[in-house]
């Protein structure tokens, strides 16, 4: 991950595609949970020398126009109100915008297999999907889990992974489980800006990563050593942390059409 390595990554667009109303004790485990939070869902695009990646595909907003069914499907005890789309965050228009056709993406990595990160699948025909063999088995064990319908299509090419791997020169995929059983994330070198770290769902919020504490996770050990491993990455490379969820980091992105290089 050294910067003076050559790189494929030419562009990196953060998309804005929804919001998410959660408790923070969701956020960061032990804190007061009637402090309530909207926090952005983000994907990713990079122009490749190879092509259009996308990093996550954000939630789909079918059935969300429908309040009884929302509050059925995305309503528990961490987040008291459904997801919000509004249209200026639907990912195909912005992509359109950014003159990218579903079509024109060759290569999607999945974070992890949760619904507000893999809405949309089924529209990238002409896409790989990469995901880790742990994520990978676990999602199709658990059919009942939300927005399952976007990856269970028969026509989707997978490519299964185990571990950490390089994609291609400039785009690495660091296993960082703790959240899920195969959460991923990604290191990506960029000429100009340098290396941007996608942390995913490894944690939240930047806090998470300054105070080094868990939120959401299935394995709260693993969580905790992969926050620390993304701040180790960060140290060593002068990198910069891009959390998926954050609601202050958002606000002073580039969001596309603005984008790193
Ligand atoms: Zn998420």
């Amino acid at each position: 991950m050294a910067d003076a390595a050559p790189t494929e990554i030419r562009k990196l667009f953060i998309l804005l595609v929804g919001y998410e109303i959660i408790r923070k004790s969701g956020c960061i485990r032990g804190e007061q949970p009637h402090i309530v939070l909207a926090v952005p869902i983000c994907c990713y695009l990079m122009e490749t020398a190879r092509g259009f990646v996308l990093y996550d595909t954000g939630l789909s907003s079918e059935g969300l126009d429908d309040p009884v069914a929302a509050r059925a499907r995305y309503v528990n005890a961490t987040f008291p109100l459904p997801p919000v789309v509004l249209p200026e965050h639907e990912l195909l228009p912005q992509l359109a915008k950014l003159g990218v056709a579903p079509g024109d993406i060759t290569e999607i990595v999945l974070s992890h297999a949760h619904g507000d990160h893999t809405g949309h699948l089924r529209d990238f025909r002409n896409a790989r999907i990469t995901i880790q063999r742990q994520e990978y088995e676990a999602a199709m064990a658990d059919r009942g889990r939300v927005n399952f319908a976007d990856y269970s299509d028969p026509s989707i090419t997978w490519n299964i992974v185990d571990g950490d791997m390089a994609l291609m020169p400039g785009l690495d995929l660091v296993l960082t489980r703790g959240h899920q059983p195969g959460h991923q994330s990604a290191v990506i070198r960029l000429e100009r800006d340098g290396v941007k770290i996608l942390t995913g769902d490894v944690a939240d919020l930047l806090e998470n990563f300054e105070r080094e504490l868990i939120g959401g996770a299935m394995d709260d050990p693993a969580a905790l050593a992969s926050i620390r491993r993304l701040n180790a990455i960060a140290r060593e490379t002068g990198g910069e942390l891009i959390p998926l969820h954050d609601p202050l980091f958002v606000q002073r992105a580039r969001l596309a059409p603005d984008h790193y290089a």
